[in-house]
């Protein structure tokens, strides 16, 4: 739906006041590489993808707040001194969490009213809940004239997701769908958040999406297990070694190898994969920048077999539709997120990328039975005002 197109279906949704609005947009993203590596202070390089969530907003006169979602076609109302977990409409949570950060702040809002949709794919590693957050976040501060900085704006959105629809993920899906600029990744630093654009811009290149359409099952019980062995993992580390190791980022390869014969074989292969990943982050960056995209292909599809062989979170899927891609001789391929499921990444040279598409899914579909969902993006920007 274009603008206009929106703005006549707010009109009829929703009563006229005749009070500030505007319209907003947050990207999804896709984690170029740099997976596992959050939660052990390392290093993560995302990009936003040309898939958002677009938003519509307007203040009332009152203290209710109204949210219409196109996609799910359901209007709900709340009270803004009343806002309370929702069981029913699940994704108003979304919006509620920010609301409730923003009021944390000690900002006093005035009513108003919501409506949006989007065309990120739910529940498959892309971020639509970041977007969503971002995009209200986005859309209520700039309402009410708050002034808060993009850093801040992201943590406020991870702050919603964390407390109040109850999910602990990191920062890096809100930072990058609000910082996240067109034909750049963002390398961002989990121990101090501090964040670096790094240029992706080359004109015979596409960033292609591979949906397996796993749903993502383990995530939560494996999840856990491997946080536990990463902690396992720093403090056997933490009391050997005469340097401060509070995380994996503090471990060096050179160390993980010396106590390979110690160490349970489980928990050395996490070690190794997390402290090879945030190296294998690092390279990419120096890659991005000297333009140089067949050593990023390398890196993405190194990345995997740590993925899959050391970490233990691919799955028969996903395994596939990196083996298809390696097939077609495309510079790099990898599973992206956090595993068991969701979307493989790919680097396709432009020139290649119909017959890219038009194999996997073809040779996808023989081996599983599942049509993949393919998308093609470049790095798009972040959250805005339009
Ligand atoms: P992901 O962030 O990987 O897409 P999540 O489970 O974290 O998956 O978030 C998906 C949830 O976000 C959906 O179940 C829904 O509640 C909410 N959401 C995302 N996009 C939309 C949308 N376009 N309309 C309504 N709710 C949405
Ligand atoms: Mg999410």
């Amino acid at each position: 739906m274009n603008k206009q197109k929106l703005w006549d279906k707010f009109g009829q949704t929703f009563r006229d006041f005749d009070l500030e609005s505007g319209a907003y947009k947050a990207p999804g993203r896709v984690n170029l590489i740099g997976e596992h590596t959050d939660y052990n202070d390392g290093f993560v390089m995302p990009m936003a993808i040309e898939k958002e969530i677009t938003m519509l907003a307007q203040l009332r006169p009152d203290r209710k707040v109204k949210f219409y979602s196109l996609d799910y076609d359901q209007l709900v109302e709340y009270d803004l001194d009343n806002l309370e977990y929702d069981e029913e409409n699940v994704w108003a949570n979304y919006l509620m969490g920010v609301i409730d950060e923003i009021q944390k702040l000690g900002e006093r809002l005035q009513g108003f009213n919501l409506m949006f949709t989007g065309n990120i794919p739910q529940g498959s590693g892309l971020s639509s809940s970041a977007a969503l957050e971002v995009v209200t976040a986005m859309a209520i501060t700039d309402l009410h004239k708050i002034k808060i900085d993009g850093v801040e704006m992201a943590l406020l959105a991870q702050r919603a997701e964390n407390n109040f629809v109850g999910v602990q993920c990191g920062i890096m899906d809100q930072y990058i769908s609000r910082l996240g600029q067109k034909d750049h990744a963002l390398l961002i630093d989990c121990r101090t958040n501090d964040y670096e654009l790094v240029p992706f811009k080359n004109d015979n290149y596409q960033i292609v999406i591979c949906n397996s359409k796993v749903e993502r099952g383990l995530v939560d019980s494996e999840y856990n297990q491997r946080r536990r062995e990463c902690n396992q993992a720093v403090e056997f580390f933490a009391e050997r070694e005469n340097v401060e190791i509070t995380a994996l980022r503090d471990v060096e390869l050179e160390t993980v190898e010396k106590y390979k014969d110690q160490l349970e074989e489980n928990v050395y292969k996490r070690a190794k994969h997390v402290v090879s990943e945030n190296e294998r982050v690092l390279a990419s960056q120096i890659a991005l920048e000297t333009d140089d995209m067949q050593k990023f292909g390398e890196l993405m599809y190194a990345s995997h077999r740590s993925l899959s062989e050391d970490y233990e979170v691919s799955c028969k899927e996903l395994d596939i539709l990196v083996d298809l891609a390696a097939e077609e001789k495309i510079e790099g391929a990898r599973m992206t997120g956090a595993g068991f499921g969701g979307c493989t990444v790919n680097l396709v040279k432009k020139d290649n990328l119909d017959q890219f598409v038009a194999n996997i899914k073809e040779k996808y579909k023989e081996k599983t039975g599942i049509d993949a969902d393919i998308y093609v993006s470049n790095p798009g920007d972040g959250a805005h005002k339009f």
